[in-house]
C-alpha cells in the first residue's frame, strides 16, 4: 500500500486529515438529522394547535349548517393548511381548497373513537413534502374526524441548503486540517530528525559522540537514552577489541623478533656445534612461546564465537582436578611446593571436559608458577545441590589490590610477572573466565599481598550424578 511507503510525517498528516474529514462529514449529517427532527416536532406542534383551534371553532356552532361557514373562514385564515372534516361514518363534510381526497380509506381506519392523533410524512402530488395528522374531535354535531396537513418543503430546503453549504466548505477545511496535521507531526517528529542526523554522525571511528537526550522524559528521550546506552556498549567492546588486537600484535611481535634474531645470528658466522645447539634451543623456546600464544588466542576467539561443542556431559570436577594434579606434580615437586587436596569429594558439574580441564590447569599453573619454592598450594571445595565451588589457593606473593580487579582481563599481568623472563602471556585467566561463564558459572579472586591468593570458581551442580 502506498501509505506504508510514505514517511511517518506524511502518514500522520494523512491519518489526521482523514479523521478530520470523517468527523466533519459525520457532524454535518448529525446536524442535518437534528434539524429534521426539530422540523418535524415544530410542524407536529403546529398541526396540533390547528386541530385544537378547529375543535374550538367547531365547538362554537349551534347548527350543522354553520359548519361550512366556520370551516371556510378558518381555511381562509390559514392558507398553508389543508384539511378536511368527515363524520364518523366517513362522509366528508368539508374539504379546504387544494386538499386532495384521501387516497385510501384513511379516515375510517384512523377515526377510531379514541382521540389519539396519528402523524405521517407524505409526498404530495406535486412532489412536495407534507406532514399530516389525523385526529378525532368532539363537536356539537357529533364526533368528527379531521385530517390536516402542512408543507415542510421550506424547512426541508433550508436544511438541505445548510448541509450543501457545510459539505461545500469541506475541501478547504480538509486542506486546512492536512496543513495543521503536517505542522503538528513535523513539530512532534523534529527531535527524531535530530536523532537521525546525530546517529549518522556516529561511526565506528567516532563512537565517543552521543545523541542529545531531550529533557522531556517522554518516549523520544527514552529512545535517545537507550541508543546512547547501546553506543556505550559498542564503544566499550570496540575499545576492548582494539586493545586486544594491539596487545596480541605486540605479544606476537616479541617472540617472532627474538626467533628471527636468533636464527639470523646463528646463520651469520661459523659457530661451534655447542653454540649452534644453544641458539636452536633459544629459537625452539621462542617458537614454543609463539605457538602457546597463538593457541590461547585461538581458544579465546572460539570462546568469543561461542562455536564450542555442546555442554552436555556430566563430569566429576574432582577427577579433573586429580588428573591435572598428576600432570603438574613434577613441576610442583621440582619447585618444592606442597600440594594439598584433602577435601576432595565427588563434585559433579555439567560441561565440556576439555575446557573445564583447561580452567583447572590454568589456575594450578598460576598457583605453582607464582608461588616461590617451599610454598604451599591447596584445593578447597564444596557442593550444594545448586552450585559447586572450587577454590585453588596458594601462599604465594599475592596480587596488589590495584591489579586484582583486572587480572581476568586479556593480556593483564602484574608488573613483576611481566618483567619475569618466563612470564606468561596474560591470557590464562581471561580464558578461564570465558569458559566458566559459558558454563553458567563465575570466577573471582581474593588476594592478600605477601600472604597468598585464592581463586574461586563456582559452577552449577549437575542435576544427575553420573
Ligand atoms: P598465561 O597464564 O597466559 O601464561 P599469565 O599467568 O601471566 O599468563 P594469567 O594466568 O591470566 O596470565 O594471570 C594474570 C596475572 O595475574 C599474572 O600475570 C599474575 O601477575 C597474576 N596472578 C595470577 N594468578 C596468581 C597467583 N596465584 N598468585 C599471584 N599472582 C597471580
Ligand atoms: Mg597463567
Amino acid at each position: 500500500m502506498l501509505i506504508r511507503r510514505l514517511n511517518i510525517r506524511w502518514r500522520l498528516t494523512l491519518w489526521f486529515g482523514a479523521a478530520m474529514i470523517v468527523l466533519l462529514v459525520g457532524r454535518s449529517f448529525w446536524i442535518y438529522f437534528m434539524m429534521e427532527r426539530h422540523m418535524i416536532m415544530t410542524t407536529d406542534a403546529d398541526l396540533d394547535s390547528n386541530l385544537d383551534s378547529l375543535e374550538v371553532e367547531i365547538g362554537r356552532i349551534s347548527a350543522a349548517d354553520e359548519l361550512e361557514r366556520v370551516l371556510t373562514n378558518y381555511a381562509n385564515n390559514n392558507r398553508g393548511l389543508r384539511f378536511d372534516v368527515a363524520t364518523s361514518n366517513n362522509d366528508t363534510l368539508f374539504r379546504s381548497p387544494e386538499t386532495p381526497p384521501p387516497v385510501t380509506n384513511k379516515f375510517r381506519s384512523a377515526a377510531a373513537p379514541k382521540l389519539e392523533r396519528t402523524y405521517s410524512t407524505n409526498l404530495s402530488e406535486t412532489g412536495e413534502q407534507r406532514r399530516a395528522v389525523i385526529g378525532a374531535i368532539a363537536s356539537p354535531v357529533g364526533n368528527l374526524t379531521v385530517r390536516a396537513s402542512r408543507s415542510m418543503q421550506a424547512e426541508r430546503n433550508e436544511a438541505q441548503n445548510f448541509i450543501v453549504t457545510l459539505l461545500a466548505t469541506l475541501p478547504p477545511v480538509a486542506l486546512a486540517a492536512l496543513g495543521v496535521g503536517y505542522l503538528v507531526s513535523a513539530r512532534a517528529l523534529s527531535p527524531v530528525d535530530k536523532m537521525i542526523s546525530a546517529a549518522n554522525d556516529i561511526t565506528a571511528n567516532r563512537l565517543e559522540k552521543r545523541i542529545d537526550v531531550p529533557d522531556t522524559g517522554d518516549e523520544l528521550s527514552r529512545l535517545a537514552k537507550t541508543l546512547n546506552e547501546m553506543i556505550d556498549r559498542l564503544y566499550k567492546s570496540f575499545e576492548e577489541m582494539r586493545r586486544f588486537t594491539a596487545d596480541a600484535a605486540h605479544d606476537l611481535r616479541t617472540p617472532v623478533t627474538a626467533l628471527r634474531t636468533e636464527i639470523e645470528v646463528s646463520l651469520m658466522a661459523d659457530h661451534t656445534v655447542e653454540e649452534f645447539r644453544s641458539s636452536m634451543q633459544t629459537a625452539l623456546d621462542e617458537a614454543i612461546n609463539l605457538s602457546r600464544l597463538t593457541e590461547q588466542l585461538l581458544d579465546l576467539s572460539r570462546e568469543d564465537d561461542g562455536t564450542h561443542p555442546g555442554l552436555l556431559e556430566t563430569l566429576r570436577l574432582d577427577q579433573i582436578v586429580g588428573s591435572v594434579l598428576e600432570d603438574l606434580q613434577t613441576v610442583a615437586r621440582q619447585k618444592q611446593i606442597t600440594v594439598d587436596t584433602q577435601q576432595m569429594r565427588p563434585w559433579t558439574v555439567t560441561g565440556d571436559q576439555v575446557r573445564l580441564r583447561r580452567v583447572v590447569m590454568n589456575l594450578f599453573d598460576n598457583a605453582v608458577q607464582y608461588t616461590p619454592a617451599g610454598g604451599r598450594v591447596w584445593i578447597e571445595g564444596q557442593a550444594t545441590p545448586e552450585q559447586t565451588t572450587l577454590v585453588i589457593a596458594d601462599n604465594g606473593p599475592g596480587i596488589p589490590a590495584d591489579d586484582l580487579p583486572h587480572i581476568f582481563d586479556r593480556f593483564r599481568r602484574v608488573d613483576w610477572a611481566r618483567n619475569r623472563q618466563s612470564g606468561g602471556t596474560g591470557l590464562g585467566l581471561a580464558i578461564c573466565k570465558s569458559i566458566v561463564e559459558a558454563h553458567g558459572g563465575q570466577i573471582r579472586a581474593e588476594s592478600t599481598l605477601g600472604k597468598g591468593t585464592r581463586v574461586i570458581v563456582t559452577l552449577p551442580t549437575a542435576k544427575a550424578i553420573a
